[in-house]
């Protein structure tokens, strides 16, 4: 694969829940390598709008293409959509990591655990080899440690990292991040930056929504700024943060800070 093909192309995206029209027509590219932040208000469809990334909510309208394929959907006849070929949706799936606000670690499983499952079950990888490279994973998110420990028994710092580290385990073509440090304390959230900001470094192609500003801007080269489900801005950090054109963005921004 070319280092400038297209990673992850988004044309006309539209979710409606119901009567509330929450993505209107989002269009978005990331190439091989971008990391691309995306800020805005809550409720202004940041999440629905990764979500529909990786098909966790099924998209009104609009194509979703991953390195090139594109997700097969077909109406559903109540005037939405639905995908006409579920093994390509898993399969996609399983190739966009996903890491949520919440960690959404397997309770029941400790660290180790959840970083082989999916590996294991998905991956059709031996346990042996889903163990060595979850170890490998776990000791660049400094959790090698805790490799044993189930989850309630790890702060929300932790917690995040292991996740990050199952999320990699999958060898994914792409990360989506939904604001990863909102649900820490204050003081555990440059941990989990530290990390993502790591991963940012090594050409991987990441869509992260933050509140982090000064981490998105540090990390980022593409910010795309979301209100009331359409991009009303977007352009390289520097641009958007220190020269915004719209009054929403710069309303944003001077609230954030
Ligand atoms: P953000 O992540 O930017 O805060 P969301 O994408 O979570 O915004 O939500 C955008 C809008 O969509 C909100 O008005 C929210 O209430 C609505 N919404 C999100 N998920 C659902 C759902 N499953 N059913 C109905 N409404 C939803
Ligand atoms: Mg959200």
């Amino acid at each position: 694969m070319a280092e400038t093909a297209q990673a992850i192309q988004i044309v006309g995206l539209h979710k409606k829940f119901g009567p509330l029209e929450v993505l209107k027509g989002v269009s978005l590219s990331a190439r091989q390598g971008d990391v691309i932040a995306i800020i805005g208000g809550s409720g202004s469809g940041k999440s629905t709008f990764l979500r529909c990334i990786n098909m966790l909510e099924m998209p009104s309208a609009g194509t979703i293409t991953i390195h090139g394929e594109t997700i097969d959907m077909k109406k559903d006849g109540r005037g939405g959509m639905q995908p006409a070929n579920r093994k390509q949706v898993q399969r996609i799936r399983s190739q966009l990591a996903m890491v949520f606000q919440n960690f959404n670690l397997w309770q029941h499983m400790t660290v180790l655990q959840n970083v082989i499952e999916a590996p294991v079950h998905v991956l059709g990888l031996s346990k042996g080899e889903a163990i060595a490279r979850a170890e490998t994973l776990l000791r660049r998110v400094g959790l090698y440690e805790k490799r044993d420990i189930y989850p309630a028994f790890l702060s929300g710092g932790q917690q995040q990292r292991a996740a990050i580290a199952r999320a990699l385990a999958m060898d994914p073509l792409a990360m989506l991040f939904d604001e990863p440090t909102s649900a820490l304390d204050p003081e555990l959230v440059g941990e989990v930056l530290a990390v993502i900001g790591d991963l940012a470094k090594e050409n991987r192609t990441m869509i992260l929504v933050t509140h982090e500003m000064k981490f998105a801007r540090n990390v980022a080269n593409h910010i795309v700024f979301l209100h009331n489900g359409v991009i009303e801005e977007q352009g390289p950090p520097d641009q958007v943060f220190g020269d915004p054109k719209s009054e929403r963005l710069k309303k944003f921004i001077s609230s954030v800070h």
